[in-house]
């Protein structure tokens, strides 16, 4: 049986990792908050004590994890996965770019690397309902890492070309966050004028306004003022941050992508290191003279 291995067992880590579980692999986890990996222990996962040793005694590692920089340094670092041993297919699940994705496959020739960003937020991980965006070598996916990733989605292959996952990832990260900037934008006109804003978004989810934000984060997280839809507005500003840095060095003007990437900034003065990204909406109340603790 192939050991598989899961480095990161976050938000959407431990829930992807308890889907492997539940389809019956054996799994070797590691992370490093000590109360993440006892989670995932209590479920039947094995706790490998180092990310070295999910690359010495697995075939196949994962990888969630928040930033490219976290990421690089968790697989080709000293103490990385790929320090004493590589794994035969390394397969990073995070959001971190195409950049990395060819920094990768360039260093680790030996290894069949793949990208494969995931959306559906923590409900999608936890019910194995996440889109997954592959790119990577074909005949390893076909053979060796689509049926995993069936464990815990639905996966999509993009191409061979490393980084063609995380730059459809990308794609789809731009309309997320765009739905969010401007469904805060409408409700905060709406509200200013007078309209009830739980009917606004009842009307909206019936009309040619729908998006993902009235459809989900606004009866959700902003709705009922609790904005915690899962999703750190950090993770979401380095995303963003991904995006326009990407779409620059392609000559691809994205001044949507600029706007949002503004929100978000301000989200993380306004809030503080730790606020959801649904917390846009308050800044964009407050710029409406609204007032957001209300
Ligand atoms: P998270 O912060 O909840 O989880 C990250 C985990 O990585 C944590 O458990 C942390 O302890 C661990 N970690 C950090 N550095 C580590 C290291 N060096 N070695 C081992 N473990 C380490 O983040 P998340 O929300 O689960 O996001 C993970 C990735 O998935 C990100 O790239 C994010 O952009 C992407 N993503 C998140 C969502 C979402 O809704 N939360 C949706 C789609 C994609």
């Amino acid at each position: 049986m192939t050991t598989i291995g899961f480095l990161g067992l976050g938000r959407m880590g431990a829930p992807m990792a308890a889907n492997l579980l539940k389809a019956g692999h054996k799994l070797l986890v590691h992370d490093v908050s000590a109360e993440a990996v006892a989670a995932l222990v209590a479920q039947g996962a094995t706790a490998a004590g180092s990310a070295a040793a999910l690359g010495e005694q697995c075939q196949v590692v994962f990888t969630s994890l928040p930033t490219p920089a976290i990421v690089r340094e968790a697989v080709l670092g000293a103490d990385g996965i790929c320090s004493t041993k590589a794994p035969a297919i390394l397969c990073d699940l995070s959001t971190s770019g195409p950049q990395l994705a060819v920094e990768l496959a360039s260093a680790l020739p030996q290894v069949a690397c793949f990208d494969a960003p995931v959306s559906g937020g923590i409900k999608g991980a936890e019910q194995a309902t996440i889109s997954i965006m592959v790119g990577g070598p074909s005949t390893e996916y076909e053979a060796n890492l689509r049926s995993l990733l069936e464990a815990i989605g639905k996966p999509f292959y993009m191409g061979e070309t490393p980084g063609a996952g995380q730059t459809m990832k990308l794609v789809n990260n731009l309309l997320g966050a765009v739905a969010i900037g401007v469904t805060a934008e409408g409700m905060a006109f709406g509200i200013k004028q007078g309209l009830d804003p739980a009917k606004m978004i009842e009307v909206l989810n019936q009309s040619t306004g729908i998006n993902s934000a009235t459809r989900d984060k606004w009866p959700r997280s902003v709705l009922p003022r609790t904005f915690d839809f899962g999703f750190a507005a950090a993770l979401s500003l380095k995303d963003t941050r991904l995006l326009m840095d990407e779409a620059q060095a392609a000559g691809v003007p994205l001044p949507l992508g600029q706007v949002v990437q503004d929100y978000l900034e301000r989200t993380l003065v306004r809030e503080g290191p730790a606020a959801d990204f649904t917390a846009i909406a308050k800044v964009v109340e407050a710029a409406a003279g609204l007032d957001p603790e209300r």
